[in-house]
């Protein structure tokens, strides 16, 4: 398996929509190795999620994975999952404030509103389908990787820029806020 390079703000690939698998480039060598990679470089850059285009590949590719993440040491964990064209649709109006951060963008935070439930429809990397709803923070992390498909990231979705700080900061200052704020959603919604 290889690490990948991982792209940064400014790159263009970024903002791109990327490209559909059909079922025999998905089933390809080149493709299944692709998400091994995939995989190794989200969890060797302690990602809780890691999309195609953050490593230079315009598909609808994104792995996730929470398994205790000393990056992000208040969410809640998320078994190895790897969707392919994946659909996320809203389920009810409710919303919750999400303070996120990104590979592809170096030292920033942000407030995020994101949908407090969503099914997700997709394919698992062997073709399966897989059709199932997220909620809370996890919802959240579903959230941030498929926008990632569609060229769009956390940044965009600041409704207030006064938000913005470096992982510094936000420890000192907006940390212990935040993690009331996620256990409050985590109650909520159980993840
Ligand atoms: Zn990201």
């Amino acid at each position: 398996m290889t690490l990948l390079k991982i792209a940064q703000v400014g790159h263009p690939i970024l903002r791109q929509h990327a490209q559909e698998l059909s079922p025999e480039e998905l089933g390809s060598a080149a493709t299944q190795g692709f998400i091994d990679d995939l995989i190794e470089t989200m969890r060797d850059a302690r990602g809780a999620g890691l999309a195609a285009p953050q490593v230079h590949r315009s598909v609808r590719i994104c792995v996730l994975e929470v398994q205790d993440n000393p990056r992000y040491p208040y969410k809640p964990n998320i078994p190895l999952t790897v969707l392919v064209n994946p659909t996320l649709t809203p389920v009810g109006e409710e919303t919750f404030l999400n303070f996120e951060g990104c590979l592809s963008v170096p030292d920033l935070r942000g407030v995020v509103r994101r949908h407090a439930e969503v099914h997700v429809s997709a394919l698992d990397r062997h073709g399966a389908a897989l059709d199932f709803v997220a909620r809370g923070i996890t919802a959240g992390t579903y959230q941030h990787e498929c926008d990632h498909l569609d060229g769009a990231l956390f940044l965009d979705r600041v409704e207030d820029p006064s938000t913005f700080c470096t992982w510094k900061e936000f420890a000192r200052h907006h940390e212990p806020s935040f993690r009331e704020s996620v256990a409050a959603t985590v109650a909520r919604w159980g993840s």
